[in-house]
């Protein structure tokens, strides 16, 4: 049976219209970055759960979620509305196998989000297991808007960390952005811009690809690598690239 704990909000974080962080702290069991945990509160006298991955690495003491208040969705629009002080029940084991573990080894890491996915690779981007691993690592972000991209001071102190072998690109799809790629994530990856962009290369020879976020992002960009040649990773039949399903 799944154990409860009750966790306190400690800080709330607004980027934006309908996007959210939350810092929590709750006796949560070690995990591993890239795992999630599932966070519920009573409503209507039900107690109503959701999976939301970490954003802080495992070392730190404060828990952190970034999550979107979907419209009339159940969970969501309640965990907005919590302010520091307020109560939120927070599974004591976290969950998941999108995680540095379960991955071959590769040269790079190209590391693919659509909105708030950009939060598990931040976890895992902050444990030095992650730049033992691999020569260099690409985060891409695909948001609509510029408010929707978030962490900017916690992606300029891993480039000051890890400069060149570190490529962050941020693509817009409904708004142009200085420095940001704009369109759609298929699209950059297919007309090469992505590459070009990272100055990193994408083969079956040298890259893993982790993809998380919305299903038609995943799907999209899984069918672009196949046709280039790369196979989704399993364990009894290694790989090249590694999803994890929001919505
Ligand atoms: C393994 C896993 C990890 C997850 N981690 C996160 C996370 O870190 N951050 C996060 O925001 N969500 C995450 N989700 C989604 C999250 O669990 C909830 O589904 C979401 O917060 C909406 O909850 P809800 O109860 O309001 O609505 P739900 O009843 O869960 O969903 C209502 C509708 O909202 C859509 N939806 C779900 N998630 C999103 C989203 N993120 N953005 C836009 N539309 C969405 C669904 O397609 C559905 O149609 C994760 C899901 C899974 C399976």
């Amino acid at each position: 049976m799944e154990k409860w704990l009750e966790g306190t909000v400690v800080e709330k974080r607004h980027w934006s219209d309908k996007l959210y962080s939350l810092r929590l702290r709750a006796p949560v069991d070690a995990f591993t970055a890239g795992q999630f945990t599932r966070l519920a509160l009573e409503i209507d006298g039900e107690r109503v759960a959701r999976p939301y991955s970490f954003v802080n690495p495992p070392q730190d003491d404060m828990l952190e979620v970034h999550f979107n208040e979907v419209e009339n969705g159940p969970l969501s629009p309640r965990l907005a509305a919590l302010e520091p002080g307020d109560r939120v029940w927070v599974s004591a084991r976290a969950n998941g196998f999108f995680t540095l573990d379960q991955l071959p080894q590769s040269e790079n890491l190209w590391m693919i989000a659509t909105g708030t996915a950009l939060g598990v690779y931040l976890s895992i981007l902050r444990t030095e297991r992650s730049w033992q691993r691999f020569r260099q690592i690409v985060l891409v972000h695909n948001v609509r808007y510029r408010d929707q991209l978030s962490y900017g001071e916690e992606i300029v102190d891993l480039k000051q960390r890890y400069g060149a072998r570190f490529r962050y690109l941020p693509i817009t799809s409904r708004e142009p952005v200085d420095g940001a790629l704009q369109g759609r994530i298929l699209a950059a990856l297919e007309d090469g811009r992505l590459e070009k962009q990272a100055e990193v290369v994408l083969s079956p020879e040298k890259s893993h690809v982790m993809l998380c976020g919305n299903m038609d992002m995943i799907r999209e960009v899984s069918a672009a690598l196949d046709a280039r040649g790369m196979r989704k990773h399993r364990k009894k039949e290694p790989g090249h690239y590694t999803t994890e399903k929001y919505h």
